[in-house]
């Protein structure tokens, strides 16, 4: 028996487990074929192994150091004799014990991925969020490019599996660190990751296997929608790099305002303003609504700030159907710039009403306050 494992790991011959392992470590890093694939290394590579798959183990250190080889009991030679046999741990087992599992395992990715959402506003009247439209809209997407199909290789032409990694679309390599050396495995740089190359990129995407391009959408608004709403129109996003599939295209509503209405909610708010007499005797005023001209009922006695609800006047409600209501706020104006025949027909009608020092009125909860304001304006 040849091989000196305790001088193949450097370590004395009463070396602990600890030390061992230690000595294993650091060489496994140097010597590893990742790192260092001349045939010599790896030669010596396995000796490590072998090495230290017997000294880590009691047993085994124990048979070595009668004078035995415990890798290879029938005297047959050591070289090459670790492995998965009658050790019961093989080469893989030591390598996903220090570089870890997936060392090389993850694959290339693909080319092909799902593309971005895309995003576009829409204005729209108040109609027509009351009622709901249909709408051309122009958008600027990526498409998948037509003359490759999206496999972005120019007609004639495919992919093939990149050299420098084989396929695998990552490579190893080996930074020292406070730790000591460490592993890492990076993307490609030659393929990017993706584990091919194309030789000839498609002259129409460069390689990308999508192209821009405007289209034209008919869209359904439907009835009920407000500012911000998004309406999600599946697949009708931007194509993914390689011809992946599109995202979503959201549409969003941007409600322009209205001359006469405010909305809120599905409620819609209106001022009309009506003369001081007409709010006393009452009358009729006609309003335009989304649905037609409207005779407003103003009730004889209407104050300012009262406010007339017109059900079902508003928009419709845009899960469940019916309609919110159009609410009509009644602002009363006091008559000003009166001539003198105007102003003599007041002053009667203020005194018909006993109103020439009006007393004022006040919420019921300032009754108290008023009275004793009242009476101290008034000296009693
Ligand atoms: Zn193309
Ligand atoms: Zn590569």
């Amino acid at each position: 028996m040849a091989t000196d494992y305790y001088a193949v790991l450097g370590v004395r011959r009463d070396a602990g487990q600890d030390e061992i392992k230690k000595a294993f470590r650091r060489l496994a890093r140097e010597l590893h074929p990742d790192v260092n694939p001349d045939p010599k290394t790896q030669e010596r590579f396995k000796e490590i192994n072998a090495a230290y798959e017997v000294l880590s183990d009691p047993q085994k250190r124990q048979v070595y150091d009668l004078g035995g080889d415990p890798l290879s009991p029938n005297g047959g030679g050591g070289a090459g004799g670790f492995g998965a046999g009658a050790a019961g741990f093989g080469f893989s087992d030591i390598m996903d014990a220090f570089f870890g599992a997936a060392s090389g395992q993850r694959g290339p990715r693909s080319r092909t991925r799902r593309g971005q959402d895309a995003m576009i506003r829409l204005e729209i009247t108040l109609e027509e969020a009351a009622f709901g439209t249909t709408k051309e809209l122009q958008v600027d997407t990526a498409v998948t490019c037509t003359t490759c199909s999206g496999e972005g290789a120019a007609p004639g032409t495919s992919a093939q599996t990149c050299d420098m990694c084989r396929g695998k679309g990552e490579v190893s390599q080996v930074t020292r660190s406070f730790l000591g050396q460490v592993m890492t495995s990076r993307p490609c740089p030659q393929c990017q990751g993706f584990g091919t190359v194309v030789p000839t990129p498609c002259p129409e995407c460069a390689g990308d296997g999508r192209v821009r391009a405007r289209r034209t959408l008919t869209v359904k608004i439907p009835a009920g929608v407000d500012n911000g709403t998004r309406i999600q129109l599946a697949g009708e996003g931007e194509v993914g790099p390689g011809g992946g599939p599109a995202g979503d295209l959201y549409v969003e509503i941007a409600e322009t305002a209205h001359p006469t209405f405010q909305r809120r909610g599905d409620d819609l708010h209106c001022t009309v303003t009506i003369p001081m007499t007409a709010a006393s005797l009452g009358t009729q005023v006609p309003l335009q609504t989304l649905d037609g001209i409207e005779e407003v009922d103003i009730r004889p006695g209407t104050q300012s700030g009262q406010s007339i609800p017109l059900h079902g006047r508003g928009i419709t409600h845009l899960r469940g159907g019916g309609r919110g209501d159009l609410i009509v706020h009644v602002e009363v104006q006091t008559p000003t710039k009166l001539d003198a025949e105007q102003e003599e027909l007041l002053r009667r009608l203020a005194v018909l009403r006993g109103e020439e020092r009006p007393s004022g009125q006040f919420a019921p909860g300032q009754q108290g306050l008023f009275s004793r304001l009242k009476d101290a304006f008034n000296g009693r």
